[in-house]
């Protein structure tokens, strides 16, 4: 790491050296140290699958793949251990729906040569993910969560999109990427937070993109969000989450599916989808233009390096932007205070609360964690429409279709203020 550090620093000594060398002894030995940069880029990056730019990877696919099913054939063979099933044995309907789903994507993906599989696992809650080998893990509540194939589309493209876009390996290659850029911020949680941030929304383009080839409807995944926003909030004002705000998220989304739109054939393939992974209204791949030892190795080099440096710059940007909403949240979230609860019928109560800040806020989210006798918590999250303003009260009232009132006095419950817009 320290020697990446060294020779980026040296960059422009470099290339005083490397234009004497040219000018003094001719091509032949200019050739051989490009050729040796050009060696040396290879080796500590690769080329971006999608836009053709550099980028940081100690790891090659091939290592990858090992390392990634590693985990996930391990997890399966933990689950088998445990009783519970996989795949077609755990749900037949819902694995077949998935691999037909799954295929339409994955064949239209810029991995498409690869042999990948989708993995069900018994898992009640709203998830999937990826290790960076040829597997997609997805559990089975998110199966039963998603109202039409289209959502699924959205999850797999997106999940996919991870792999393809080397985010995986990028995190455990990201530090040195930092300490290229000479900053320490690594070692923070906001930039680890805003580093998947970016990549959530890079993985949210690619996977919608693959949608639109596919013949999916490109607007399913910012339903998606819009729909978890509703139900979960934020949690804005509750800890450093590491993804995207759901209200932001919905409305980028959308945003992609606006420029992609035209790329979409009802339930047909679209049949320049091969032209299109390669150039079209979200990025144009680049090509390196000039060949090892003809100056192939310098602007390889540079590439990664610069490369480099401005996505640390960027995530820095963000994780600064994030840090400051966060900052404002709080602020906010403790001049609410809550007044009174009252029990409306067995599964439902309402609580008034009145705001003390001396601005007033609109769209407002009330959040309610509640935590049970084994330390487990879960969050409920409640609207509150039209603006609040300084000192006024407002009600929200929360409906739980599983909890009694009578099971919720025995556990742990904090209110907060998921989620507000100062209104002038
Ligand atoms: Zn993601």
């Amino acid at each position: 790491m320290n020697k990446l550090k060294i020779r980026v620093q040296n960059i422009p000594v470099l290339l005083g050296c490397l234009a004497l060398v040219g000018l003094l002894t001719g091509c032949e030995a200019m050739r051989s140290v490009d050729q040796g940069l050009y060696n040396a880029t290879e080796a500590i990056s690769e080329r971006d699958r999608i836009t053709g730019q550099r980028t940081l990877s100690t790891a090659s696919r091939g290592q990858q793949i090992a390392q990634g099913n590693a985990v996930v054939e391990q997890f399966i063979a933990a689950e088998n251990k445990a009783g519970r099933k996989v795949n077609g044995e755990l749900n037949r309907k819902a694995y077949e729906r998935l691999v037909r789903v799954f295929d339409r994507i994955h064949r239209i993906s810029h991995l498409s040569k690869e042999r990948w599989r989708p993995i069900l696992i018994d898992k009640s809650s709203f998830n999937a993910f990826t290790t960076g080998g040829t597997y997609i893990v997805v559990h089975l509540g998110l199966m039963e969560q998603l109202s039409d194939d289209a959502e699924l589309a959205a999850v797999l493209g997106h999940e996919i999109a991870h792999t393809v876009a080397n985010h995986v390996f990028e995190r455990q290659t990201h530090q040195t990427a930092a300490l290229i850029a000479g900053s320490e911020a690594a070692r923070q949680g906001g930039y680890q937070a805003a580093f998947t941030h970016e990549r959530e929304i890079e993985a949210d383009e690619v996977g919608i993109l693959y949608s639109a080839l596919a013949g999916f409807d490109p607007y399913a995944a910012s339903r998606i969000w819009e729909r978890q926003y509703r139900k979960e909030g934020s949690a804005r004002g509750l800890f450093f989450h590491d993804h995207p705000v759901n209200p932001e998220r919905a409305l980028l989304t959308r945003r992609v599916a606006d420029k992609v739109k035209a790329y979409y054939r009802k339930g047909q393939q679209n049949p320049n989808y091969a032209a299109l992974l390669e150039s079209n209204v979200l990025w144009q791949k680049q090509n390196e233009t000039a060949k090892a030892g003809e100056g192939g190795g310098l602007s390889a080099f540079l590439g990664t390096a610069l490369g480099a440096y401005v996505q640390h710059q960027e995530t820095k940007q963000e994780a600064n932007r994030q840090a400051q909403q966060i900052k404002v949240m709080q602020a906010l979230n403790s001049n609410i205070k809550a007044l009174g609860e009252q029990v409306i019928n067995q599964t439902s109560w309402q609580v008034v609360w009145q705001n003390r800040n001396n601005v007033a806020l609109k769209d407002v989210v009330m959040g309610v964690l509640i935590r049970d006798s084994q330390g487990k918590t879960r969050r409920h999250v409640v609207h509150i429409p039209g603006v609040i303003r300084p000192g006024a009260r407002f009600i929200g009232k929360f409906q739980l279709s599983d909890l009694t009132i009578p099971q919720l006095k025995k556990m742990q419950l904090k209110y907060y203020l998921d989620d507000a817009k100062a209104y002038r």
